[in-house]
């Protein structure tokens, strides 16, 4: 299969490009840069889809920049680098003289309302009460394609962990050191998935005929995993003590109110549709996800 994917050279594009290829699929990358097996998002709006089988978006820059302000500027970037690369993409896909077979986008379970109760399948409502859950909706929505012949996918992600990027990449080295904890008052949900388990979804959902709609991408574990559960299932993976909270009001701090939501809450969210749909998972259980990714 050729499958095009938008954001192909970041965290869960890497992981997904290698496990494609080691399928025997050809992958090109939408980027904003040149280089091997890449075209520009430019060459995609002039001169159309290239001939594939399949497309994926991952593009988006990323929310949780701590060297970045949580300001109106910072925020239009995130939503246009989203919403916008994969309204180029969803165009490219319904002008193309030869559709591909099927489009999956990664968007997060930021759709969710946070609860420390309520467990949410893909079938839950969503999408209309903060800043986040309105930008998955409105992402959503730019990949809608007319006609029925493209099958869209729509993975709503947890957090990504894995070896070479992603959250855990920030908080390795306070977790090393023994300075790391729960965040806030640690008993929010931490819905949260590994990263070859999230490639492993998409490149299902890619080859699977018959797979549509919304599939949740986080670990069947992830609806009674909470924030103290990770950090203690870290330190453990490390041998280290987790036992230093990072207080709220730094948070708020440092990623600003709106945008500190995402690690002071969570939601439990069950990967209902995606287990149905005959997705087997790698790394159900987490504390071998950790031991895999500190090794
Ligand atoms: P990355 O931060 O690694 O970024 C993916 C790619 O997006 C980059 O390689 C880059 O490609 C492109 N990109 C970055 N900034 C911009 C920008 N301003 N405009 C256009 N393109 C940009 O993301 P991940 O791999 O971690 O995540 C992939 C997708 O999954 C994202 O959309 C993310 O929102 C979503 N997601 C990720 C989660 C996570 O925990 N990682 C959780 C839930 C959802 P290039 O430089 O080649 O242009």
């Amino acid at each position: 299969m050729r499958v095009v994917v938008g954001g192909g050279t970041g965290f869960v594009g890497t992981a997904l490009t290698q496990l494609l290829r080691s399928r025997g699929h050809e992958v090109t990358h939408v980027s904003r840069y040149a280089g091997k097996d890449r075209i520009s998002w430019d060459e995609l709006s002039c001169s159309g889809l290239p001939r594939c089988d399949a497309a994926v978006n991952l593009a988006g820059e990323n929310v949780l920049n701590p060297l970045r302000r949580w300001d109106y500027a910072f925020q239009r970037e995130v939503v246009t680098s989203r919403v916008e690369t994969t309204k180029t993409l969803a165009k490219a896909i319904a002008e193309a003289e030869q559709p591909p077979r099927a489009w999956v986008l990664v968007t997060g379970v930021g759709y969710y309302r946070p609860s420390l109760t309520t467990e949410y399948t893909e079938d839950s409502s969503g999408g209309d009460f903060d800043f986040f859950s309105r930008l998955v909706h409105t992402w959503e929505l730019a990949a809608k394609i007319p006609g029925n012949i493209t099958r869209e996918v729509v993975v709503r992600s947890g957090v990504v962990l894995g070896k070479n990027g992603g959250a855990i990449s920030q908080m390795l080295w306070p977790f090393r050191l023994g300075l790391g904890g729960p965040i806030g008052s640690g008993v929010q949900p931490f819905p949260w998935i590994h990263v070859q388990d999230l490639a492993g979804i998409v490149s299902h959902a890619l080859e699977t005929e018959g797979v549509r709609g919304v599939l949740n991408g986080v670990s069947p574990a992830s609806p009674n995993t909470s924030n103290a559960d990770f950090a203690r299932a870290l330190g453990s993976a490390l041998g280290r003590p987790a036992l230093l909270p990072l207080p709220t009001v730094v948070v708020r701090a440092v990623f600003g109110a709106e945008r500190g939501i995402m690690l002071l809450e969570g939601q439990r969210v069950v990967p209902k549709r995606t287990l149905e749909c005959g997705y087997h998972f790698t790394f159900p259980d987490l504390p071998v996800a950790l031991r895999d990714i500190v090794s």
